[in-house]
């Protein structure tokens, strides 16, 4: 039996108990499973998300204020932006394909394949999985990531001219470090979907949900709907009353509040 096989051979998908406390967590683990075998994600997503699972721990596993309040900011941006482009990585194609579609339809943005390890083979994967749930167009696969982001090298610097090279605002899911340091100097808004607040993408970013992508994303497709629905000047005093140091601090103090708030209940 190759490894592929013997993997499926031992997935719970299908006997976890519909009221198994953590059901939702090992069906979203089977899902990056499955899609590790189809090239779409690398075993270092896995390791990423097990990060991400230990954040969302500590904030209950619920969008909380400061993650809605970052949302309301991100969707204003989107809407007002005059080429705002996705970001999609493997983790993100895995988990919520047919939301980040939807997302990128209502805003409209552009859907850009962007990778930390790239390789043809994981491109044209992950366009599968977009085109599957709808995209009619993604850039960043093959020859279209031919430009360049200064100062960062080897492939994580390729990006699409007609993408993220000429956005002006970028939505990130799951970004490393370097990258969204680079883009921000690039001049462009960058709003980062990241459960931990203290990695460096969190703290560079211009707008930070600290948020599992699963509830964010269509969480940030609803607040669109009713953004567009408001005056200028209403959207105006979202942006200017923005603080995205002042998101992360609550963020952080929510995550330490509730530690201590847990071990006295103990
Ligand atoms: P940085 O380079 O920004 O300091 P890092 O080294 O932690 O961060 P990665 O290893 O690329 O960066 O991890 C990606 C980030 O994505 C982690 O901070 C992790 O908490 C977060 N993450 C993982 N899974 C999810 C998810 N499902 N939703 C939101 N964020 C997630």
């Amino acid at each position: 039996m190759d490894k592929t096989q013997d993997r499926k051979s031992r997935s719970v998908r299908g006997i976890v108990p519909e009221n198994h406390p953590r059901r939702e967590s090992i069906l979203i683990r089977e899902r990056l499973v499955e899609a590790l075998d189809k090239d779409v994600v690398v075993p270092q997503g896995l390791i990423a998300q097990g990060r991400g699972e230990c954040f969302d721990y500590l904030i209950g596993e619920r969008t909380r204020d400061f993650a809605e309040r970052a949302i309301l900011e991100a969707a204003v941006l989107l809407v007002e932006a005059k080429n705002p482009v996705i970001s999609v990585n493997g983790n993100v194609a895995a988990l919520v394909p047919r939301e980040i579609v939807e997302l990128a339809d209502t805003i409209p943005a552009k859907l850009e394949v962007n990778l930390f390890y790239r390789d043809e083979t994981r491109e044209r994967a992950i366009e599968k999985v977009l085109r599957d749930a709808g995209a009619k167009e993604v850039l960043g696969v093959g020859e279209d990531a031919s430009e360049t982001i200064p100062e960062l090298f080897s492939e994580r610097r390729r990006v699409s001219r007609r993408g993220i090279f000429s956005a002006d605002v970028v939505l990130l899911g799951l970004e490393d470090g370097d990258r969204t340091e680079a883009l921000v100097r690039m001049g462009k808004k960058v709003i980062a979907i990241d459960l931990n607040p203290l990695s460096r993408t969190s703290l560079t970013a211009n707008v930070t949900i600290v948020d599992n992508v699963t509830r964010a994303i269509p969480a940030l497709r609803n607040k669109i709907l009713e953004v567009k629905g408001l005056r200028e000047d209403e959207r105006k005093k979202i942006l200017t009353s923005y603080n995205n140091r002042e998101i992360l601090k609550s963020a952080m103090r929510f995550m330490a509040d509730r530690l201590s708030q847990l071990s006295l209940d103990l």
